[in-house]
């Protein structure tokens, strides 16, 4: 251990790295060696041994040091892409988060200098912003399912369709959501087809709330069946029962003229639903949050949940959010918001874009490039089975893994896929700025594999 610690090669890491988890890596490594590697302890010298441990420590602070989160350039196609944090940030917004992380008056007004209630300002330029009573806002829109269906129907039954008991990404189930929230599940109607009959006859004295859970990551066609947000509306003002719309992907525009469609917050507002349930990294375009609209009486009982405290959002996170809604109310999303900007890019102009990357690039005997017509996806649980026409570049050589491990290896990692055994980089996700740095990536990958 003492041996390992004094090596040169370790005192680097020892700089960047701490002692302990060093200490940890290098007992691993003498570990691992005795484990796998017997014959090295009874043939080898006490220097081999040394030498070994040396490179698997070394090994160890190299990935480690790769799987820090960084920077990576979004060419999979996938526009709000869960692995790679969904929904890009406006430079109005990060640059709010970097104020924020200082001092901020999170929870101070400054006119009094008195205590003020954190992100009531927000929370009203939100309801504004949909047309909404009042709003709330917590880490994700699971949290805000969860609370709204304790805070709402806590020991009682909630009513759901058969057809949206979803699983949501991360092994999210909704039956144990409601489980987990202390609420009975009363599903009603077939996987296919639900009719409003079907939830009427399941109101009884104990029903909390009716909820419905938008199908985000996947689609139904064919032979189904579902009642309008109108009739679920009227059903529960009729009876005196909140309902909840969860329509997860958060999206303010109409999207018809890129021949997308998704349900729209301020439609769900304007029929009358009680609570509305989304996120803030899909369509919405800002920062992982979840955000509640809808009726005062509703939110306010939300409000005071002892749950909506331990998922309140931090300072820097509501800062972003803050320059997010500022945007929207400003009209500017078309201008600002990445994804919106991603969606209003022109094939013409990805076309010229994937040409002038491809000029940039040396003649290789391996590889073989073109530029190539593709179709990108919304992701992240939005707009299930919806494409966007696309353009990028498409790779032939004999290792596809290969070549994209080592584009996710270069200084800025490159992320793309792989269809046909052919290597695919989408360029709609990637804002024009980095093309640079995507050429140079491919030249450094291409050039690597001409040496061996
Ligand atoms: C995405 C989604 C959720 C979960 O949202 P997170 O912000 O990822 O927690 C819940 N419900 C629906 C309908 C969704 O689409």
């Amino acid at each position: 251990m003492d041996a390992v610690l004094r090596a040169g090669e370790i005192g680097q890491i020892l700089q960047s790295t701490g002692r302990a988890t060093v200490v940890n890596w290098i007992r691993e490594a003498i570990a691992s060696i005795r484990q796998t590697q017997p014959r090295i302890l009874m043939k080898a010298t006490e220097r081999d041994f040394l030498e070994y441990s040396i490179e698997l420590v070394v090994r160890k602070w190299h990935s480690t040091t790769k799987e820090r989160m960084q920077e990576v350039i979004n060419a999979t196609g996938v526009l709000l892409h869960t692995n790679l944090g969904r929904a890009p940030l406006a430079e109005r917004a990060i640059s709010r988060m970097q104020k924020a992380s200082r001092y901020t008056n999170v929870e101070m007004n400054l006119e009094s200098g008195n205590r003020s209630q954190r992100s009531r300002n927000l929370c009203s330029m939100l309801a504004d912003l949909v047309g909404a009573e009042d709003a709330l806002i917590v880490n994700n829109c699971a949290a805000a399912t969860v609370l709204a269906l304790q805070g709402l129907a806590l020991g009682k039954e909630v009513v759901i369709s058969r057809s949206q008991l979803v699983e949501i990404g991360g092994g999210f189930r909704l039956p144990d959501v409601f489980r987990s929230a202390g609420v009975s599940l009363r599903d009603v109607g077939t996987t296919n087809r639900t009719y409003i009959h079907d939830y009427e006859n399941a109101l009884n004295g104990d029903t909390g709330a009716i909820i419905r859970v938008h199908r985000s990551n996947f689609f139904q066609s064919g032979f189904t069946a579902e009642p309008t947000l109108a009739e679920l509306v009227s059903l529960c003002h009729r009876r005196s029962i909140p309902f909840i719309d969860d329509i997860g992907s958060g999206l303010l525009y109409d999207l018809s003229a890129y021949g997308l469609d998704d349900p729209n917050v301020r439609n769900s507002v304007a029929a009358g639903s009680d609570v509305i349930l989304f996120s803030g990294d899909k369509l919405f375009g800002g920062p992982q949050a979840g955000i509640i609209v809808g009726k005062q009486e509703f939110i306010e009982v939300l409000r005071r949940s002892p749950l909506a405290r331990a998922m309140r959002l931090d300072k820097v996170t509501l800062a972003a959010m803050e320059a997010t809604v500022e945007l929207h109310a400003e009209d500017r999303a078309w201008d600002d918001i990445p994804f919106y900007c991603m969606l209003r890019e022109t094939v013409e102009r990805l076309r010229a874009r994937c040409e002038a990357i491809l000029q940039g690039l040396t003649h290789s005997n391996a590889i073989e490039w073109s530029v190539t017509s593709l179709q990108s996806t919304i992701g992240g649980g939005t707009l299930p089975g919806q494409t966007l026409p696309s353009v990028g570049i498409q790779i032939r050589c004999e290792s596809p893994k290969e070549f994209c491990r080592r584009l996710r290896l270069f200084e800025t990692p490159i992320i793309g896929r792989i269809e046909n055994e052919l290597v695919l980089l989408d360029l709609r996700a990637v804002p024009s700025e980095y093309d640079a740095t995507l050429c140079e990536g491919l030249r450094s990958v291409i050039a690597s594999f001409e040496k061996c």
